[in-house]
């Protein structure tokens, strides 16, 4: 089924110095061989040039890696092709290596294959994902940690009491008479789901790491919200990644506060909004709020709060977020009562409050919950998603088992569970979640 032999460029178009074209399957070898007359030993690299054959033209100068499975990514034999990074030489070997037999590669088949393969599981292999995508150290820290293998060692661990009791209660139902050693199931049973409940209460900050905080800095011009934006990126504490944006072609900035990547939403059309017909920006304003996780309100209290301030503190609500009191090293004017809202205070010129904004900042976006840096975590929402129905079923289980229900009621709440446990790591999943999973990858990866 999978044995034709997959071709993708598996670096950018045309950036960087290098880039590398790699080759799986059984015709790998064959292939790159009849494009590079050099000499191919397994897992060694070698230098030569990309002829092409119809007319003995060279397409560039390269370094050919081959790895003889199965000690590879996919665990087929891989040929990378590390060519000059251009979009033409990448093009051109690739376009030679399809001629020659390969097939263009799906999006994530690589990673794909390692999976049905067996190398990884369906966790890990999301990971890789994660890992492509990280944003700060710590959400990479978590992707290298699912990509290892942590969630899903978790899993199976889960699994194992499931499996027992479900064991014993079919023996039980087809060997009614057999003398079958009573053995307690609760216990064991009771104990994998609190370790599931546990495993599910980290989703929350798991997510937060891995999507990041949506964060919208709102208020009236001149308040102080560009100063406030430049000092939560600052560069010894923040790596600022260019992301492309969701809705526009803006590049959206990512502070990095204690490994929490916050987000922050259309900045620009907020910050540098100072026309006058729009000097409030209540549109974009508007806009940010709506799209935001976590909204901070800026207001200058070296001034007497104004009709727009309150105006804007109406227009974020009850979302969740915090008036940042800004300009604390001036004379105070502004009373900050009863706008029902934990307060900040800080001066974007002087630095003074912000590491305290900063603390309140991730205690929001974490909800206060302290993770301990080698826990499994879940940071995906379908990892979250069969956890929870597998926790469902097995309370089911366990409610059942304690009503002394027949154990073929049990038993199948118990399959649902582990069932559920399962489509995790991939041991059962369907082709079309596959599909939808690895959809997501770029081609090459
Ligand atoms: P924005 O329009 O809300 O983005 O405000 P800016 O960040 O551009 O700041 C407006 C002015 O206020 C600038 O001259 C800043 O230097 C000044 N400013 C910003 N924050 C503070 C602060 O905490 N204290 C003082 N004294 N001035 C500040």
């Amino acid at each position: 089924m999978y044995r034709d032999t997959i071709a993708a460029i598996s670096t950018p178009l045309g950036e960087g110095g290098i880039g590398i074209v790699r080759l799986s399957g059984a015709e790998a070898l064959s292939i790159v061989n009849a494009v590079f007359p050099g000499k191919l030993s397994d897992h060694r690299l070698s230098h030569g040039h990309i002829v092409d054959p119809r007319t003995g033209e060279r397409a560039d100068e390269v370094l050919v890696s081959f790895m003889a499975a199965p000690r590879t990514y996919t665990r087929e034999d891989v040929v990378e092709i590390n060519c000059h990074g251009g979009p033409l030489p990448l093009q051109r070997i690739l376009q030679l290596a399809l001629r020659h037999g390969a097939r263009l590669a799906n999006p994530g088949e690589f990673t794909l294959r390692a999976f049905l393969n067996g190398r990884i599981d369906l966790a890990q292999a999301e990971s890789v994902l994660d890992v492509i995508r990280s944003r700060t150290d710590a959400s990479l820290r978590l992707a290298v940690q699912g990509l290892d293998g942590h969630l899903s060692s978790a899993i199976r661990n889960l699994r194992e009491p499931l499996l027992s009791a479900l064991a014993y209660l079919t023996a039980r139902i087809d060997f009614p008479e057999d003398e079958i050693p009573p053995q307690d199931v609760g216990q064991p049973l009771n104990e994998a789901l609190e370790k599931l409940r546990e495993l599910i209460a980290t989703a929350d900050a798991g997510m937060v790491y891995r999507f990041g905080v949506k964060t919208a800095i709102v208020g009236r011009p001149n308040v102080g919200k560009s100063s406030l934006l430049n000092r939560l990126l600052r560069e010894d504490r923040s790596i600022v990644t260019p992301v492309p944006g969701t809705t526009r072609d803006t590049i959206e900035e990512v502070a990095n506060i204690k490994g929490v990547p916050f987000v922050l939403v259309d900045t620009a059309g907020i910050i540098h909004s100072k026309d006058v017909v729009e000097s409030l920006g209540v549109e974009r304003s508007r806009k940010a709020i709506e799209r935001a996780d976590l909204v901070l309100t800026v207001i200058d209290v070296s001034q007497p709060m104004t009709e727009a301030d309150r105006e804007i503190v109406a227009l974020v609500g009850d979302k969740a977020g915090l008036v940042v009191a800004n300009k604390c090293d001036l004379a105070p004017q502004a009373k900050l009562d009863g706008l029902g809202r934990e307060t900040v205070y800080t001066s974007a010129l002087s630095g003074e409050g912000l590491s305290r904004l900063e603390d309140k900042m991730v205690k929001l976006a974490l909800g206060g919950k302290v993770v301990a840096s080698d826990a499994p975590m879940v940071n995906n929402p379908r990892h979250k998603d069969a956890l929870e129905r597998a926790a469902l079923s097995l309370d089911q289980a366990l409610q059942d088992l304690k009503a002394g229900t027949p154990d073929d009621f049990v038993t199948i709440h118990l399959a649902a569970s582990l069932s559920a446990l399962g489509e995790i790591t991939g041991e059962t999943v369907h082709e079309d979640l596959l599909e939808t999973i690895f959809a997501n990858f770029c081609i090459g990866k």
